[in-house]
Protein backbone atom coordinates (compact mmCIF):
# COMPACT_ATOMS: atom_id res chain seq x y z
CA UNK A 1 0.00 0.00 0.00
CA UNK A 2 1.30 3.62 -1.21
CA UNK A 3 0.75 6.62 1.03
CA UNK A 4 0.83 10.21 0.77
CA UNK A 5 1.60 12.67 3.62
CA UNK A 6 -0.51 16.04 4.09
CA UNK A 7 0.04 18.51 6.76
CA UNK A 8 -3.07 18.28 8.95
CA UNK A 9 -2.75 22.12 9.69
CA UNK A 10 -3.68 22.50 6.01
CA UNK A 11 -6.59 24.34 4.52
CA UNK A 12 -8.08 22.07 1.91
CA UNK A 13 -10.31 24.24 -0.58
CA UNK A 14 -12.05 21.96 -3.23
CA UNK A 15 -12.15 23.08 -6.40
CA UNK A 16 -9.85 25.29 -8.95
CA UNK A 17 -12.18 27.14 -10.57
CA UNK A 18 -12.02 31.52 -9.35
CA UNK A 19 -13.28 30.79 -6.06
CA UNK A 20 -10.64 28.33 -4.89
CA UNK A 21 -7.89 29.79 -6.63
CA UNK A 22 -8.53 32.65 -5.17
CA UNK A 23 -8.95 32.00 -1.76
CA UNK A 24 -6.14 29.99 -1.62
CA UNK A 25 -3.82 33.15 -3.33
CA UNK A 26 -6.04 35.30 -0.43
CA UNK A 27 -4.38 32.83 2.48
CA UNK A 28 -0.99 32.99 1.15
CA UNK A 29 1.49 32.28 3.29
CA UNK A 30 -0.71 29.76 5.20
CA UNK A 31 -0.49 26.54 3.89
CA UNK A 32 -3.24 25.26 1.26
CA UNK A 33 -4.09 22.25 -0.76
CA UNK A 34 -6.06 22.81 -3.54
CA UNK A 35 -7.99 19.52 -5.16
CA UNK A 36 -9.57 20.06 -8.40
CA UNK A 37 -11.14 17.84 -10.80
CA UNK A 38 -10.02 18.38 -13.58
CA UNK A 39 -6.29 19.96 -14.70
CA UNK A 40 -6.02 23.11 -13.14
CA UNK A 41 -7.80 25.84 -15.94
CA UNK A 42 -9.46 23.32 -16.91
CA UNK A 43 -12.97 21.82 -15.92
CA UNK A 44 -14.22 24.91 -14.64
CA UNK A 45 -16.82 27.62 -15.95
CA UNK A 46 -14.93 29.94 -14.96
CA UNK A 47 -12.80 29.74 -18.13
CA UNK A 48 -15.90 30.08 -19.95
CA UNK A 49 -17.08 33.59 -18.67
CA UNK A 50 -17.61 35.60 -21.60
CA UNK A 51 -19.50 38.61 -20.43
CA UNK A 52 -17.18 40.00 -17.46
CA UNK A 53 -17.71 40.88 -13.41
CA UNK A 54 -19.76 43.48 -12.61
CA UNK A 55 -18.33 46.07 -9.87
CA UNK A 56 -19.33 50.29 -9.82
CA UNK A 57 -16.09 51.29 -11.06
CA UNK A 58 -17.23 54.11 -13.73
CA UNK A 59 -17.74 57.44 -13.22
CA UNK A 60 -21.81 58.36 -11.49
CA UNK A 61 -22.35 55.11 -10.94
CA UNK A 62 -22.19 53.93 -7.25
CA UNK A 63 -22.52 50.46 -5.32
CA UNK A 64 -25.98 51.18 -3.94
CA UNK A 65 -27.45 51.31 -7.55
CA UNK A 66 -25.59 47.89 -7.95
CA UNK A 67 -27.33 46.65 -5.31
CA UNK A 68 -30.49 48.09 -6.67
CA UNK A 69 -30.31 46.50 -9.48
CA UNK A 70 -29.29 42.85 -7.87
CA UNK A 71 -32.34 42.72 -5.64
CA UNK A 72 -34.85 44.20 -8.96
CA UNK A 73 -33.51 41.09 -10.77
CA UNK A 74 -33.38 38.46 -7.60
CA UNK A 75 -36.81 38.64 -7.79
CA UNK A 76 -37.99 39.38 -4.07
CA UNK A 77 -35.13 36.86 -2.67
CA UNK A 78 -32.28 39.03 -2.31
CA UNK A 79 -30.57 39.76 0.78
CA UNK A 80 -30.27 43.16 0.68
CA UNK A 81 -27.93 44.07 3.22
CA UNK A 82 -25.57 40.66 1.37
CA UNK A 83 -26.19 42.41 -1.97
CA UNK A 84 -25.24 45.77 -0.77
CA UNK A 85 -21.98 44.43 0.91
CA UNK A 86 -20.90 42.84 -1.81
CA UNK A 87 -21.31 45.90 -4.35
CA UNK A 88 -19.18 47.75 -2.08
CA UNK A 89 -16.89 45.33 -1.36
CA UNK A 90 -16.38 45.08 -5.59
CA UNK A 91 -13.20 47.67 -6.85
CA UNK A 92 -11.56 46.24 -4.15
CA UNK A 93 -11.72 42.84 -5.89
CA UNK A 94 -11.16 44.29 -8.57
CA UNK A 95 -8.36 45.85 -7.55
CA UNK A 96 -6.92 42.50 -6.36
CA UNK A 97 -7.74 40.80 -9.67
CA UNK A 98 -4.95 43.66 -11.29
CA UNK A 99 -2.27 43.06 -9.03
CA UNK A 100 -2.95 39.11 -9.92
CA UNK A 101 -2.06 40.36 -13.26
CA UNK A 102 -5.41 39.85 -15.19
CA UNK A 103 -5.48 42.20 -17.76
CA UNK A 104 -8.95 43.80 -17.74
CA UNK A 105 -9.79 46.27 -20.41
CA UNK A 106 -8.36 50.22 -20.34
CA UNK A 107 -8.44 53.31 -22.64
CA UNK A 108 -5.94 55.81 -22.83
CA UNK A 109 -5.98 56.79 -19.93
CA UNK A 110 -5.61 53.60 -18.27
CA UNK A 111 -8.62 53.57 -16.52
CA UNK A 112 -11.22 51.15 -16.85
CA UNK A 113 -13.50 50.81 -19.81
CA UNK A 114 -16.81 49.38 -18.72
CA UNK A 115 -19.71 47.69 -20.82
CA UNK A 116 -23.55 47.53 -20.15
CA UNK A 117 -25.59 43.91 -20.04
CA UNK A 118 -29.03 43.20 -19.45
CA UNK A 119 -30.85 44.87 -16.40
CA UNK A 120 -27.86 46.90 -15.17
CA UNK A 121 -28.97 50.82 -14.80
CA UNK A 122 -25.36 51.43 -15.38
CA UNK A 123 -22.08 50.16 -17.68
CA UNK A 124 -20.49 48.66 -14.87
CA UNK A 125 -18.99 45.31 -16.25
CA UNK A 126 -15.29 44.79 -16.32
CA UNK A 127 -13.77 42.92 -19.39
CA UNK A 128 -10.60 41.37 -21.34
CA UNK A 129 -10.34 41.82 -25.10
CA UNK A 130 -13.92 41.74 -25.70
CA UNK A 131 -15.34 38.35 -24.44
CA UNK A 132 -12.08 37.14 -22.93
CA UNK A 133 -12.49 37.75 -19.09
CA UNK A 134 -12.89 33.68 -18.01
CA UNK A 135 -9.75 32.78 -19.89
CA UNK A 136 -7.91 35.63 -18.89
CA UNK A 137 -8.77 35.73 -15.55
CA UNK A 138 -7.94 31.85 -15.10
CA UNK A 139 -4.74 32.35 -16.76
CA UNK A 140 -3.40 35.10 -14.51
CA UNK A 141 -4.72 33.24 -11.20
CA UNK A 142 -3.13 30.03 -12.46
CA UNK A 143 -0.04 31.50 -13.33
CA UNK A 144 -0.12 33.26 -9.64
CA UNK A 145 -1.11 30.05 -8.06
CA UNK A 146 2.06 28.56 -9.63
CA UNK A 147 4.47 31.34 -8.24
CA UNK A 148 3.20 30.57 -4.83
CA UNK A 149 5.05 27.98 -3.02
CA UNK A 150 2.57 27.89 0.25
CA UNK A 151 -0.09 26.59 -2.36
CA UNK A 152 -0.16 23.06 -3.52
CA UNK A 153 -2.67 21.47 -6.10
CA UNK A 154 -3.84 18.13 -6.49
CA UNK A 155 -5.14 18.22 -9.99
CA UNK A 156 -7.44 14.89 -11.17
CA UNK A 157 -8.32 14.54 -7.55
CA UNK A 158 -11.97 14.37 -6.81
CA UNK A 159 -13.74 14.92 -3.44
CA UNK A 160 -16.75 12.17 -2.84
CA UNK A 161 -17.45 12.61 0.69
CA UNK A 162 -16.46 15.47 3.94
CA UNK A 163 -14.56 13.80 6.83
CA UNK A 164 -16.52 14.14 10.02
CA UNK A 165 -14.41 14.36 13.60
CA UNK A 166 -16.13 15.60 16.86
CA UNK A 167 -18.95 17.15 15.01
CA UNK A 168 -16.84 19.16 12.82
CA UNK A 169 -15.51 18.66 9.14
CA UNK A 170 -12.07 17.32 9.51
CA UNK A 171 -11.37 16.84 5.99
CA UNK A 172 -12.39 15.08 2.71
CA UNK A 173 -12.67 11.55 0.80
CA UNK A 174 -10.67 12.11 -2.30
CA UNK A 175 -10.28 10.26 -5.34
CA UNK A 176 -6.96 10.57 -6.92
CA UNK A 177 -6.33 10.74 -10.35
CA UNK A 178 -5.12 6.37 -10.19
CA UNK A 179 -8.52 6.60 -9.62
CA UNK A 180 -7.62 5.08 -5.59
CA UNK A 181 -9.07 6.66 -2.63
CA UNK A 182 -7.96 8.53 0.42
CA UNK A 183 -8.59 10.28 3.40
CA UNK A 184 -6.72 13.76 3.55
CA UNK A 185 -7.36 15.43 7.16
CA UNK A 186 -7.76 19.62 7.49
CA UNK A 187 -8.01 21.79 9.59
CA UNK A 188 -10.63 24.38 7.11
CA UNK A 189 -12.31 22.88 4.09
CA UNK A 190 -13.78 25.20 1.55
CA UNK A 191 -15.63 24.17 -0.91
CA UNK A 192 -15.41 25.60 -4.43
CA UNK A 193 -16.68 23.01 -6.39
CA UNK A 194 -18.76 25.15 -8.97
CA UNK A 195 -22.30 24.62 -10.31
CA UNK A 196 -24.27 21.68 -11.29
CA UNK A 197 -25.45 22.19 -14.78
CA UNK A 198 -24.70 18.81 -16.13
CA UNK A 199 -27.32 17.26 -13.94
CA UNK A 200 -29.43 18.49 -17.32
CA UNK A 201 -29.41 16.64 -20.77
CA UNK A 202 -28.75 20.52 -22.21
CA UNK A 203 -25.87 22.23 -20.08
CA UNK A 204 -23.36 25.51 -21.04
CA UNK A 205 -21.54 23.97 -18.00
CA UNK A 206 -18.40 21.56 -18.23
CA UNK A 207 -18.62 18.41 -17.38
CA UNK A 208 -17.15 18.68 -13.93
CA UNK A 209 -20.33 21.05 -12.95
CA UNK A 210 -22.71 18.09 -11.79
CA UNK A 211 -23.52 19.31 -8.08
CA UNK A 212 -21.01 17.53 -6.21
CA UNK A 213 -19.95 20.10 -3.53
CA UNK A 214 -24.06 20.32 -2.89
CA UNK A 215 -24.39 16.83 -2.46
CA UNK A 216 -20.97 16.09 -0.25
CA UNK A 217 -22.47 19.32 2.04
CA UNK A 218 -25.72 17.82 2.01
CA UNK A 219 -24.99 14.10 3.19
CA UNK A 220 -22.79 15.57 6.01
CA UNK A 221 -25.92 17.19 7.35
CA UNK A 222 -25.39 21.18 5.70
CA UNK A 223 -28.00 23.06 5.17
CA UNK A 224 -28.56 24.09 1.78
CA UNK A 225 -30.45 27.47 1.04
CA UNK A 226 -33.04 27.81 -2.62
CA UNK A 227 -31.72 24.92 -4.38
CA UNK A 228 -34.70 25.31 -6.67
CA UNK A 229 -33.39 28.36 -8.43
CA UNK A 230 -31.56 27.46 -11.83
CA UNK A 231 -30.92 29.73 -14.55
CA UNK A 232 -31.40 28.48 -18.13
CA UNK A 233 -29.73 30.50 -20.65
CA UNK A 234 -32.33 30.58 -23.86
CA UNK A 235 -30.35 29.34 -26.99
CA UNK A 236 -27.53 27.18 -26.54
CA UNK A 237 -26.89 25.95 -29.76
CA UNK A 238 -28.72 22.77 -30.14
CA UNK A 239 -26.24 20.18 -32.30
CA UNK A 240 -25.73 17.41 -30.02
CA UNK A 241 -22.55 18.63 -28.35
CA UNK A 242 -22.10 18.33 -24.70
CA UNK A 243 -21.63 21.05 -23.10
CA UNK A 244 -23.98 23.24 -25.49
CA UNK A 245 -22.20 26.08 -27.53
CA UNK A 246 -24.01 29.31 -26.42
CA UNK A 247 -25.49 31.33 -28.86
CA UNK A 248 -24.67 34.98 -26.94
CA UNK A 249 -27.66 37.09 -26.59
CA UNK A 250 -25.79 40.13 -28.67
CA UNK A 251 -26.71 38.28 -31.82
CA UNK A 252 -30.36 38.62 -30.72
CA UNK A 253 -29.74 42.13 -29.88
CA UNK A 254 -27.98 42.97 -33.34
CA UNK A 255 -31.87 42.04 -34.57
CA UNK A 256 -31.93 38.01 -35.46
CA UNK A 257 -34.84 36.35 -34.60
CA UNK A 258 -36.50 33.23 -32.95
CA UNK A 259 -38.81 30.95 -35.35
CA UNK A 260 -40.29 27.45 -35.24
CA UNK A 261 -40.48 24.51 -37.82
CA UNK A 262 -42.69 26.51 -39.37
CA UNK A 263 -41.19 30.02 -39.52
CA UNK A 264 -43.39 31.45 -37.34
CA UNK A 265 -41.87 34.32 -34.77
CA UNK A 266 -43.34 33.02 -31.46
CA UNK A 267 -41.85 35.42 -29.22
CA UNK A 268 -43.99 38.22 -30.98
CA UNK A 269 -47.05 36.85 -29.35
CA UNK A 270 -45.63 36.34 -25.82
CA UNK A 271 -43.74 39.39 -24.89
CA UNK A 272 -43.57 42.92 -26.29
CA UNK A 273 -39.76 42.76 -26.36
CA UNK A 274 -40.34 39.50 -28.40
CA UNK A 275 -36.69 38.32 -28.69
CA UNK A 276 -35.34 40.67 -26.49
CA UNK A 277 -37.74 39.58 -23.23
CA UNK A 278 -36.15 38.74 -19.86
CA UNK A 279 -33.99 35.32 -20.12
CA UNK A 280 -36.24 33.05 -18.62
CA UNK A 281 -39.11 34.13 -20.39
CA UNK A 282 -37.37 33.42 -23.80
CA UNK A 283 -36.16 30.07 -22.45
CA UNK A 284 -39.98 29.34 -21.80
CA UNK A 285 -40.72 30.31 -24.89
CA UNK A 286 -38.31 28.19 -26.58
CA UNK A 287 -38.70 25.18 -24.39
CA UNK A 288 -42.89 25.12 -25.76
CA UNK A 289 -41.64 24.68 -29.42
CA UNK A 290 -39.61 22.20 -28.66
CA UNK A 291 -42.06 20.36 -26.40
CA UNK A 292 -44.47 20.78 -29.27
CA UNK A 293 -42.21 19.38 -31.48
CA UNK A 294 -42.32 22.67 -34.07
CA UNK A 295 -38.27 23.16 -33.04
CA UNK A 296 -36.93 26.54 -32.37
CA UNK A 297 -33.84 28.33 -34.29
CA UNK A 298 -32.35 30.97 -34.45
CA UNK A 299 -33.07 33.21 -37.36
CA UNK A 300 -29.75 35.64 -38.14
CA UNK A 301 -30.06 35.12 -42.11
CA UNK A 302 -29.49 38.54 -43.91
CA UNK A 303 -29.87 40.13 -40.42
CA UNK A 304 -26.43 40.96 -39.32
CA UNK A 305 -23.54 42.07 -41.78
CA UNK A 306 -19.79 40.75 -41.05
CA UNK A 307 -21.91 37.96 -38.59
CA UNK A 308 -18.69 35.78 -38.68
CA UNK A 309 -16.46 38.22 -38.14
CA UNK A 310 -18.93 39.51 -35.30
CA UNK A 311 -19.38 36.56 -33.67
CA UNK A 312 -16.38 34.10 -34.68
CA UNK A 313 -16.87 31.50 -31.55
CA UNK A 314 -21.18 30.84 -32.72
CA UNK A 315 -19.70 30.51 -36.89
CA UNK A 316 -17.22 28.03 -35.88
CA UNK A 317 -19.83 26.07 -33.60
CA UNK A 318 -22.23 26.12 -36.71
CA UNK A 319 -20.02 25.15 -39.15
CA UNK A 320 -18.48 22.26 -37.26
CA UNK A 321 -22.02 20.59 -37.43
CA UNK A 322 -22.56 22.04 -41.08
CA UNK A 323 -24.40 24.75 -40.35
CA UNK A 324 -23.89 28.21 -42.47
CA UNK A 325 -25.37 31.08 -40.10
CA UNK A 326 -25.75 33.51 -43.09
CA UNK A 327 -27.41 31.18 -44.90
CA UNK A 328 -29.18 28.25 -42.38
CA UNK A 329 -31.07 28.52 -39.13
CA UNK A 330 -29.03 27.96 -36.30
CA UNK A 331 -31.15 25.17 -34.27
CA UNK A 332 -31.52 26.36 -30.46
CA UNK A 333 -32.57 24.68 -26.96
CA UNK A 334 -32.50 26.44 -23.27
CA UNK A 335 -29.71 25.40 -21.47
CA UNK A 336 -28.61 25.33 -17.64
CA UNK A 337 -26.30 27.66 -16.96
CA UNK A 338 -25.89 29.40 -13.25
CA UNK A 339 -27.56 27.92 -10.01
CA UNK A 340 -28.60 30.07 -7.56
CA UNK A 341 -29.05 28.04 -4.84
CA UNK A 342 -26.35 25.77 -2.73
CA UNK A 343 -24.56 25.45 0.21
CA UNK A 344 -26.29 27.91 2.62
CA UNK A 345 -23.45 30.51 4.17
CA UNK A 346 -23.39 33.04 6.35
CA UNK A 347 -21.54 36.80 5.43
CA UNK A 348 -18.00 35.09 5.58
CA UNK A 349 -18.92 32.52 3.80
CA UNK A 350 -19.33 29.79 7.00
CA UNK A 351 -21.83 27.06 6.42
CA UNK A 352 -23.91 25.66 8.73
CA UNK A 353 -21.41 22.71 9.26
CA UNK A 354 -18.20 23.95 11.76
CA UNK A 355 -14.84 24.01 9.84
CA UNK A 356 -16.59 24.07 6.00
CA UNK A 357 -16.84 27.16 4.27
CA UNK A 358 -18.46 27.55 1.06
CA UNK A 359 -17.47 29.81 -2.61
CA UNK A 360 -18.27 30.70 -5.86
CA UNK A 361 -21.46 28.94 -7.52
CA UNK A 362 -21.48 25.92 -4.85
CA UNK A 363 -22.79 28.65 -2.56
CA UNK A 364 -25.56 30.22 -1.78
CA UNK A 365 -25.26 33.98 0.05
CA UNK A 366 -28.23 35.65 -0.76
CA UNK A 367 -26.76 37.72 -3.04
CA UNK A 368 -28.73 36.20 -6.21
CA UNK A 369 -32.09 35.27 -5.09
CA UNK A 370 -34.66 33.89 -6.81
CA UNK A 371 -32.45 35.21 -10.42
CA UNK A 372 -28.79 36.33 -10.94
CA UNK A 373 -27.90 39.40 -12.19
CA UNK A 374 -25.59 39.31 -15.31
CA UNK A 375 -21.73 39.34 -14.26
CA UNK A 376 -22.42 39.09 -10.40
CA UNK A 377 -21.25 35.23 -9.89
CA UNK A 378 -17.52 36.09 -10.71
CA UNK A 379 -18.32 39.02 -8.63
CA UNK A 380 -19.75 36.71 -5.59
CA UNK A 381 -17.14 34.35 -5.81
CA UNK A 382 -14.23 36.60 -5.07
CA UNK A 383 -16.02 38.85 -2.55
CA UNK A 384 -16.76 35.22 -0.56
CA UNK A 385 -13.29 33.88 -1.28
CA UNK A 386 -11.91 37.05 0.18
CA UNK A 387 -14.05 36.90 3.28
CA UNK A 388 -13.68 33.47 3.61
CA UNK A 389 -9.84 33.64 3.53
CA UNK A 390 -9.97 36.90 6.25
CA UNK A 391 -12.42 34.54 8.41
CA UNK A 392 -9.74 31.47 8.21
CA UNK A 393 -6.75 33.31 8.67
CA UNK A 394 -8.63 34.14 11.98
CA UNK A 395 -7.84 30.55 12.92
CA UNK A 396 -4.29 30.01 15.15
CA UNK A 397 -1.59 29.59 13.18
CA UNK A 398 0.02 26.19 13.71
CA UNK A 399 2.46 26.37 15.70
CA UNK A 400 3.92 22.89 14.12
CA UNK A 401 3.58 21.09 11.08
CA UNK A 402 1.35 17.75 12.21
CA UNK A 403 2.18 15.72 9.24
CA UNK A 404 -0.68 12.51 8.42
CA UNK A 405 -0.09 9.72 6.17
CA UNK A 406 -3.17 9.07 3.70
CA UNK A 407 -2.95 5.20 2.97
CA UNK A 408 -4.25 5.05 -0.16
CA UNK A 409 -7.03 2.35 -0.78
CA UNK A 410 -6.19 -1.03 -2.70
CA UNK A 411 -9.52 -1.71 -4.92
CA UNK A 412 -10.34 1.02 -7.57
CA UNK A 413 -14.56 0.93 -7.41
CA UNK A 414 -16.58 1.85 -10.69
CA UNK A 415 -16.55 5.32 -10.12
CA UNK A 416 -19.80 6.45 -12.76
CA UNK A 417 -22.38 5.04 -14.97
CA UNK A 418 -22.73 7.11 -18.34
CA UNK A 419 -26.36 5.65 -19.24
CA UNK A 420 -27.84 6.47 -15.73
CA UNK A 421 -26.18 9.57 -15.25
CA UNK A 422 -28.01 10.36 -18.97
CA UNK A 423 -31.03 8.74 -18.02
CA UNK A 424 -31.18 11.50 -14.51
CA UNK A 425 -30.20 14.35 -16.64
CA UNK A 426 -33.26 13.74 -19.44
CA UNK A 427 -35.56 13.40 -16.54
CA UNK A 428 -34.45 16.34 -14.73
CA UNK A 429 -34.42 18.57 -18.11
CA UNK A 430 -38.08 16.74 -18.30
CA UNK A 431 -39.66 17.26 -14.83
CA UNK A 432 -37.41 19.75 -13.21
CA UNK A 433 -36.33 21.90 -15.77
CA UNK A 434 -37.52 25.75 -17.01
CA UNK A 435 -41.42 24.11 -17.42
CA UNK A 436 -42.54 22.03 -13.64
CA UNK A 437 -45.28 21.24 -12.12
CA UNK A 438 -46.17 18.94 -9.24
CA UNK A 439 -47.43 15.91 -11.18
CA UNK A 440 -43.64 15.48 -13.11
CA UNK A 441 -42.10 16.95 -10.02
CA UNK A 442 -43.75 14.34 -8.12
CA UNK A 443 -42.58 11.27 -10.40
CA UNK A 444 -39.10 12.04 -10.96
CA UNK A 445 -38.57 12.77 -7.15
CA UNK A 446 -39.58 9.57 -6.15
CA UNK A 447 -37.59 8.16 -9.32
CA UNK A 448 -34.36 10.38 -7.97
CA UNK A 449 -35.13 9.14 -4.76
CA UNK A 450 -34.69 5.61 -5.87
CA UNK A 451 -31.61 6.00 -7.97
CA UNK A 452 -29.68 7.57 -4.93
CA UNK A 453 -30.78 4.61 -2.63
CA UNK A 454 -30.16 1.90 -5.53
CA UNK A 455 -26.58 3.41 -6.62
CA UNK A 456 -25.23 4.37 -3.92
CA UNK A 457 -22.24 2.59 -4.31
CA UNK A 458 -21.38 4.66 -7.51
CA UNK A 459 -20.41 7.90 -6.66
CA UNK A 460 -20.46 9.92 -9.42
CA UNK A 461 -24.18 8.96 -9.73
CA UNK A 462 -25.33 9.09 -5.92
CA UNK A 463 -23.76 12.80 -5.88
CA UNK A 464 -25.40 13.67 -8.69
CA UNK A 465 -28.53 12.48 -7.21
CA UNK A 466 -28.48 13.72 -4.07
CA UNK A 467 -28.21 17.33 -5.70
CA UNK A 468 -30.82 16.78 -8.43
CA UNK A 469 -32.92 14.89 -5.27
CA UNK A 470 -32.37 18.60 -3.13
CA UNK A 471 -33.39 20.51 -6.29
CA UNK A 472 -36.75 18.50 -7.37
CA UNK A 473 -37.47 18.81 -3.33
CA UNK A 474 -37.41 22.73 -3.07
CA UNK A 475 -39.03 22.96 -6.14
CA UNK A 476 -41.89 20.83 -5.34
CA UNK A 477 -42.38 23.00 -2.51
CA UNK A 478 -42.31 26.37 -3.98
CA UNK A 479 -46.06 26.47 -4.93
CA UNK A 480 -45.23 29.52 -7.09
CA UNK A 481 -43.40 31.06 -9.70
CA UNK A 482 -40.96 33.70 -9.31
CA UNK A 483 -37.64 33.89 -11.11
CA UNK A 484 -35.99 30.95 -12.26
CA UNK A 485 -38.30 28.82 -10.70
CA UNK A 486 -41.62 28.58 -13.05
CA UNK A 487 -44.74 26.17 -12.53
CA UNK A 488 -47.10 25.90 -14.97
CA UNK A 489 -49.60 25.05 -12.32
CA UNK A 490 -48.90 28.00 -10.05
CA UNK A 491 -48.10 30.47 -12.93
CA UNK A 492 -48.41 33.71 -10.26
CA UNK A 493 -45.66 34.68 -7.87
CA UNK A 494 -47.34 33.65 -4.22
CA UNK A 495 -48.51 37.18 -2.94
CA UNK A 496 -47.47 36.64 0.69
CA UNK A 497 -43.75 38.20 1.25
CA UNK A 498 -41.34 35.88 -0.07
CA UNK A 499 -39.29 33.23 1.65
CA UNK A 500 -36.06 31.29 0.45
CA UNK A 501 -35.71 27.54 0.96
CA UNK A 502 -33.63 26.33 3.72
CA UNK A 503 -33.33 22.54 3.82
CA UNK A 504 -31.27 19.61 4.45
CA UNK A 505 -31.22 16.16 2.98
CA UNK A 506 -33.38 14.83 5.71
CA UNK A 507 -35.85 17.01 5.01
CA UNK A 508 -35.54 16.34 1.20
CA UNK A 509 -35.54 12.42 2.16
CA UNK A 510 -38.84 12.80 3.96
CA UNK A 511 -40.69 15.25 0.94
CA UNK A 512 -39.48 12.49 -1.46
CA UNK A 513 -40.53 9.62 0.55
CA UNK A 514 -43.93 11.66 1.07
CA UNK A 515 -44.72 11.30 -2.46
CA UNK A 516 -43.23 7.72 -2.80
CA UNK A 517 -46.23 4.73 -2.50
CA UNK A 518 -43.77 2.30 -1.74
CA UNK A 519 -40.13 1.60 -2.88
CA UNK A 520 -39.98 0.33 -6.09
CA UNK A 521 -37.04 -0.81 -8.19
CA UNK A 522 -35.71 1.40 -10.33
CA UNK A 523 -33.55 0.34 -13.58
C1 LIG B 1 -20.51 29.69 -20.72
C2 LIG B 1 -20.58 30.49 -19.42
C3 LIG B 1 -20.47 31.87 -19.45
C4 LIG B 1 -20.53 32.62 -18.25
N1 LIG B 1 -20.34 33.98 -18.28
C5 LIG B 1 -20.30 34.67 -17.11
C6 LIG B 1 -19.98 36.06 -17.08
O1 LIG B 1 -19.70 36.67 -18.12
N2 LIG B 1 -19.96 36.71 -15.88
C7 LIG B 1 -20.24 36.06 -14.71
O2 LIG B 1 -20.21 36.70 -13.64
N3 LIG B 1 -20.52 34.75 -14.70
C8 LIG B 1 -20.55 34.04 -15.86
N4 LIG B 1 -20.81 32.69 -15.83
C9 LIG B 1 -20.96 32.03 -14.53
C10 LIG B 1 -19.59 31.93 -13.85
O3 LIG B 1 -18.62 31.59 -14.83
C11 LIG B 1 -19.57 30.87 -12.74
O4 LIG B 1 -20.65 31.04 -11.89
C12 LIG B 1 -18.27 31.01 -11.92
O5 LIG B 1 -17.17 30.95 -12.78
C13 LIG B 1 -18.19 29.93 -10.88
O6 LIG B 1 -16.89 29.95 -10.32
P1 LIG B 1 -16.51 28.81 -9.27
O7 LIG B 1 -15.10 29.02 -8.88
O8 LIG B 1 -17.54 28.73 -8.22
O9 LIG B 1 -16.67 27.45 -10.10
P2 LIG B 1 -15.85 26.92 -11.38
O10 LIG B 1 -15.12 27.99 -12.08
O11 LIG B 1 -16.82 26.10 -12.19
O12 LIG B 1 -14.79 25.94 -10.71
C14 LIG B 1 -15.20 24.76 -10.05
C15 LIG B 1 -13.98 23.91 -9.78
O13 LIG B 1 -14.34 22.79 -8.96
C16 LIG B 1 -13.82 21.59 -9.53
N5 LIG B 1 -14.67 20.48 -9.04
C17 LIG B 1 -15.97 20.24 -9.25
N6 LIG B 1 -16.36 19.15 -8.56
C18 LIG B 1 -15.26 18.70 -7.88
C19 LIG B 1 -15.00 17.62 -6.99
N7 LIG B 1 -15.97 16.76 -6.62
N8 LIG B 1 -13.75 17.46 -6.50
C20 LIG B 1 -12.75 18.32 -6.85
N9 LIG B 1 -12.94 19.37 -7.68
C21 LIG B 1 -14.18 19.55 -8.18
C22 LIG B 1 -13.85 21.85 -11.02
O14 LIG B 1 -13.00 20.98 -11.72
C23 LIG B 1 -13.33 23.30 -11.03
O15 LIG B 1 -11.94 23.33 -10.85
C24 LIG B 1 -20.76 31.95 -17.03
C25 LIG B 1 -20.88 30.56 -16.99
C26 LIG B 1 -20.79 29.82 -18.19
C27 LIG B 1 -20.91 28.32 -18.12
Amino acid sequence: MRTTQFNADDVLIVGGGLAGLFCALKLVPRPVTVITAAPIGEGASTAWAQGGIAAAVAEGDTPEAHARDTIAAGAGLVDEAIALAMAREAPDRIRDLLAYGVPFDKDLEGRLTVGREAAHSARRIVHVRGDQAGAAIMAALVAAVRKAPSIRVLEGHVAEELLIEDRRVAGVQVRGADGLLMNVPARAVVLASGGLGHLYAVTTNPTEARGHGMAIAARAGAVMADPEFVQFHPTAIDIGRDPAPLATEAIRGEGATLVNGAGERFMLKIHPDAELAPRDIVARAVFAELQARRGAFLDARGAIPNFAQRFPGVTASCRSAGIDPTRDLIPVAPAAHYHMGGVATDANGRTSLDGLWAAGEVASTGAHGANRLASNSLLEAVVYAARIAEDIGQLPSPKSVRFVEAPLGATPAVTSDPAREQALRRLMSSHVGVIRDREGMRRALAEIAGIERKWSRIPQLRNMATAALLITAGALQREESRGGHYRSDYPNADPAPAKRTFLTLDDARAIAASVTPARRAVA
